[in-house]
């Protein structure tokens, strides 16, 4: 690529301004950990790992909702390099992922590398220094050749702009901020929203409250879950013989990825997901009113598609009500629909969602040149293989723009990007270079073709969903199999990037 003339900074590790630490992590979820364990094995001890809370785990620490579970095979989605035999379920429940989580952290001893409670709100690139400089929330700042950020896409929940809300008079809380101190027992509870927390928490929460409504704006399709305990023998026979489990795992992949096709290359094969959801409905809703409202009118796949063997059964109870009038008003007392209903709560719920379109905030990322990575995303995030951006050196995303799935584990495309860092740390330093940033012609065309082979896709097959932006774009799905992501991200090709060197006075290709 071609030189960048206007940058000369970078004076090397001991040629100059060190940095505090070689590497910061944001983050201890499945990516944090994940990338702070691959330096440890690669003896890269010099790294911090900045948490805003003050344990582990991310998103499986923060959902702690009734019913919170895994969609994905809990045998797959863990971390390919530390198995868990004792999974207890085939989907295990949250605490079960949220203890794996403390158990990697322990296990890989990096708790000593965890900066808890420190929530970095500034991350600014100083191109003299060629580094970055990492500020947080009580303003003390830290400097590091290189950022990972595993902050994750789906960390703010999203709460919708009701008219009257604010004068509500009950309790309201959010699905990612469940009030478990609130007792739920037989009240009158508004549940907002039908995706795949609220289809989780409505069956654990509906045999305990007085009356439930749903307010249903759009159906989900829902396929049976083929979930069941794990046999103690099956778990001995795992923990007698690892290979054993690795081929579970295997299995469970290849059954998940194969669905890819349908979601990215043939769509039309939905229609047969659509007759299994189909059936899963009518066996379970006898009722035809509200089997019709719970039927979607769009493709399967297009949102979220959702499992679950106890949503329906709990939309039979009979102190459960699906409200599709839409929502008019809150009220002081409870919900107001558009037929002119009232319906008095004592609580409303959101499963509302997380703010997905805007995956950096509160954090402000400056770059080369002062670019705001913020205002350049606001307009829909891309990035570059899902983790680097033109502009922003030595910065990595996991879990950056269009690497989520509808169909397969995210710790697969996780551990993916993890070796494309691990791999980018040692292109570094075998050539003895400062910094790697990616060219913007080839960030700007790999997204032109990515948006091309997205427009082929089952989320692009005409629904409203937070998989896209306001303008219909696109930035959060991969559109292909996993394992052509994994084969895009096995090496970095220095071809795609421009770099500074420790000699001050080189820059270039
Ligand atoms: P979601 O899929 O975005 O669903 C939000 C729900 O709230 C939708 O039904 C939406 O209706 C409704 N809604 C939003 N604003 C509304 C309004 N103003 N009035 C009425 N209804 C409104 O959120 P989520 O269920 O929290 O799931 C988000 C993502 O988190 C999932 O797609 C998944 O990636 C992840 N997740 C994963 C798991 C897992 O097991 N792995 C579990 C939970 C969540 P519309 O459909 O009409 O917009």
């Amino acid at each position: 690529m071609d030189a960048q003339a206007s940058w000369t900074g970078g004076t090397g590790r001991g040629g100059g301004t060190r940095p505090d630490i070689d590497v910061a992590i944001i983050g201890t979820g499945f990516s944090g950990l994940g990338i702070a364990i691959a330096l440890k094995k690669a003896g890269r001890h010099d790294f911090r790992i900045f948490e805003k809370a003050d344990e582990v785990g991310g998103t499986w620490r923060d959902n702690h909702y009734p019913g919170c579970a895994c969609d994905v095979p809990s045998h797959l989605y863990s971390f390919s390099f530390e198995p868990n035999p004792d999974w207890s379920r085939m989907y295990s429940p949250q605490p079960e992922i949220w203890r794996y989580l403390r158990h990697c952290a322990d296990k890989y001893a990096l708790r000593p590398h965890i900066r808890f409670g420190c929530e970095i709100l500034r991350a600014v690139f100083d191109e003299a220094r060629a580094l970055w400089v990492l500020t947080d929330r009580t303003g003390a700042q830290t400097t590091a050749r290189v950022v990972v950020s595993g902050m994750g896409g789906l960390s703010r929940p999203a709460y919708p702009s009701l008219p009257g809300l604010e004068g509500f008079q009950g309790t309201s809380f959010h699905s990612a901020d469940w009030n478990h101190d609130y007792d739920l027992a037989g009240k009158r509870v508004a549940v907002i929203g039908t995706g795949a927390s609220a289809i989780q928490f409505v069956p654990a929460i509906a045999p305990h409250v007085g009356q439930l409504t749903l307010f249903q704006r759009t159906p989900p399709w829902v396929l049976p879950k083929a979930d069941r305990p794990v046999r103690r023998w099956e778990m001995a026979l795992m923990r007698a013989l690892p290979p054993l489990q690795y081929l579970w795992r295997g299995a469970i992949y290849c059954m998940m990825e194969s669905r890819a096709y349908a979601f990215t290359r043939n769509v039309k094969l939905m229609a047969r997901v659509a007759e299994m959801a189909t059936r899963h409905l009518e066996q379970a809703i006898p009722d035809p009113v509200l089997r019709a409202r719970l039927t979607p009118d769009y493709t399967p796949g297009c949102k979220r598609l959702l499992i679950s063997n106890d949503y329906y059964p709990a939309l039979n109870r009979p102190n459960v009500h699906v409200e599709t009038a839409g929502i008019e008003t809150v009220t002081a007392t409870g919900i107001r629909t558009r037929d002119g209903v009232e319906h008095p709560v004592d609580a409303i719920i959101f499963g509302t969602g997380f703010k997905a379109t805007d995956v950096l905030s509160p954090t402000e990322i400056v770059g080369r040149g002062g670019r705001s990575l913020n205002a350049e995303w606001d307009r829909g995030a891309a990035a570059y293989l899902g983790t680097v951006v033109a502009g922003y050196p030595n910065m990595f995303f996991l879990m950056g723009p269009n690497t989520g799935l509808g169909h397969n584990s995210m710790v697969y495309m996780i551990e993916s990007q993890i070796r494309y860092v691990m791999d980018a740390l040692r292109q570094l330093d075998r050539r003895r270079w400062r910094a790697l940033d990616v060219a913007p012609a080839v960030q700007a065309a790999y997204n032109d073709a990515l948006q091309g082979e997205i427009a082929h896709t089952v989320w692009q097959s005409g629904c409203k969903s937070w998989y896209l932006t306001e303008d219909g774009r696109n930035p959060t799905v991969w559109p292909g199999f996993t394992f052509s992501f994994r084969r895009r991200t096995r090496r970095v090709d220095l071809n795609d990037f421009d770099h500074v060197s420790s000699n001050p006075t080189v820059a270039g290709s």
